[in-house]
């Protein structure tokens, strides 16, 4: 599907050792889990088995949990904030040092291109280790009152689409604060969390602070439904979202939910086309779509619309599908089976509730899981396509005449998570920003991260932030 072809630069596996099965890390250990099951985990590319790996049982979960009081009671919670703060400048710096065996693990498990991983997760793993490093002995000073104290055991459970990323996003500011975790990856993307869990070892990270756990919904369940947590972190989907709301309801346990999304991108007919459709490309086709806050809306001013979609037709026809070692590859494989026939799903009843649909040229593998990048137009509200979340790489296309009519239609979502403005004029993004209800606004620029900014959602999409000073809240008893 592109211009011309390019010789292929692949990035070499050799640098990740992945064993044939892995334990579970409790204590400070890997261990084998109580009951006994396993289950592999697949390249999506390819569909190889790389590994077995344990599915934690209720036992298991005990265990961890217990691990990781002792170590909230006997250590963690008593070592200064400069002492923990030491222990975190020593993951980032691991993190750093292994960047590139982190960076293909994570493409092979995943499917995400290498160019990403590599320059994006793991960097911003690092970064978010380093951001609340410098937090651990400045609790004081962040306006939670003098001396916050911390929650103590923390349940965190993961989704797939950023294994890693997500990883630090949970663990960082949580030991900064002096809590102790348990957390459980996505069943389809462990192995990332297991180096991980190497990391902890060689940072000589007391034992028990950080536990690791796989398995699948039921292990996810047994872990946040335990009465030995004091917090419960989740990201993943709305409708699991929910059930964990119910189940922690009444009880003393301190959530944060970062759920779903559908967000807007909203460009206007003054906005720098060629730097939206950048814009636009990098919003929903960036991790496959695999992305909570991708622009999976695109809004677009009815005076520039023919002349934007002709532009970003053309450049969709560049982007270079395939292999996600190649470090040319821009789209990589769709995380798992199920994914794929649920984007093939709501595709499909967008062609039949009328929307246009619209691929470039492109040649699909014929091994593993993909599909091409996709863009519906003709959108109108009601469709299925404009409300549901498809987390894959198709863009839906609606247009608009007048700010207004913008801000209706853009918060015209169950969800609030991200939005995106594309226009000459600051006094318009201001105006936007205020309007639309959505954690994060991005003006002339889309999926941008730091870790020293919050994020989170309003309505269906959750609440409670992480990253950023507001991050901390969430690991502090305030
Ligand atoms: P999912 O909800 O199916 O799974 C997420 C995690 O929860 C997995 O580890 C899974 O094993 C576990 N789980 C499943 N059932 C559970 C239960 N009953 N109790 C406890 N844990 C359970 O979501 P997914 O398909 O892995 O991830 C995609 C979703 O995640 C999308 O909706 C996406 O928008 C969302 N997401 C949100 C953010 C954010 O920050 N808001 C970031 C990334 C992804």
């Amino acid at each position: 599907m592109a211009t011309f072809d390019y010789a292929p630069a692949p990035e070499s596996p050799a640098i990740v050792d992945i064993q044939p099965s892995y334990g579970l890390y409790i204590g400070g250990e890997m261990v084998d889990p109580i009951d006994g099951s396993r289950f592999k985990t697949v390249n999506p590319a390819t569909e190889e088995v790389l590994s077995e790996v344990a599915a934690a049982g209720p036992t298991d979960v005990d265990r961890a949990l217990a691990a990781a009081r002792a170590a909230y009671d006997g250590t963690w919670s008593r070592l200064s904030g400069r002492d923990r703060g030491k222990y975190l400048y020593r993951l980032a710096r691991l993190v750093q040092e292994r960047a590139r065996e982190l960076a293909v693990l994570e493409s092979i498990d995943n499917g995400k291109p290498i160019r990403e991983s590599r320059d994006v997760d793991v960097p911003l793993v690092a970064a978010h280790f380093f951001y609340y490093a410098g937090w651990a002995d400045k609790l004081g000073y962040a306006g939670f009152g003098p001396d916050p104290r911390p929650l103590g055991v923390a349940a965190q459970v993961i989704p797939w689409n950023f294994p890693l990323l997500m990883l630090a996003w949970k663990i960082a500011p949580a030991l900064a604060c002096g809590n102790t975790v348990v957390l459980k990856p996505a069943e389809t993307t462990p192995l990332s969390a297991l180096a991980f869990a190497d990391i902890c070892r060689q940072a000589d990270l007391p034992p028990g602070v950080v536990n690791i756990i796989t398995g699948a919904g039921d292990t996810g369940r047994a872990l946040v439904e335990h009465p030995g947590v004091d917090k419960v972190a989740f990201t993943g989907s709305t409708e699991v979202g929910r059930q964990i709301a119910r189940s922690v309801a009444g009880t003393r346990k301190k959530t944060t939910l970062e759920l779903g999304g559908k967000a807007a991108n909203v460009v206007f007919d003054d906005a720098p086309l060629d730097q939206a459709v950048e814009g636009i490309v990098n919003g929903i086709f960036f991790n496959q779509g695999h992305v909570c806050c991708a622009g999976s809306r695109l809004l677009v001013q009815e005076s520039v619309a023919d002349e934007l979609l002709d532009r970003l037709k053309r450049r969709l026809g560049t982007l270079r599908l395939g292999d996600p070692l190649d470090k040319n590859t821009d789209i990589g494989a769709i995380n798992s089976a199920e994914q794929l026939d649920k984007i093939r799903m709501l595709s499909e009843v967008g062609e039949s509730e009328g929307a246009e649909r619209w691929s470039p040229p492109c040649d699909l593998p014929d091994r593993g899981f993909w599909f091409p990048p996709t863009v519906f137009t003709g959108v109108s509200q009601s469709h299925r396509i404009a409300r549901e979340e498809i987390f894959g790489p198709v863009l839906s296309v609606l247009t608009f005449r007048t700010p207004a009519e913008a801000i209706d239609k853009a918060n015209n979502t169950p969800y609030g998570l991200s939005a995106g403005v594309w226009t000459d004029k600051g006094s318009r993004i201001l105006w936007m920003a205020q309007k639309l209800r959505a954690g994060v606004v991005w003006a002339n620029t889309f999926n941008r991260f730091d870790p020293a900014s919050p994020f989170g959602g309003y309505k269906e999409s959750g609440f409670g932030r992480e990253g950023g000073r507001h991050g901390l809240a969430g690991y502090l008893d305030v």
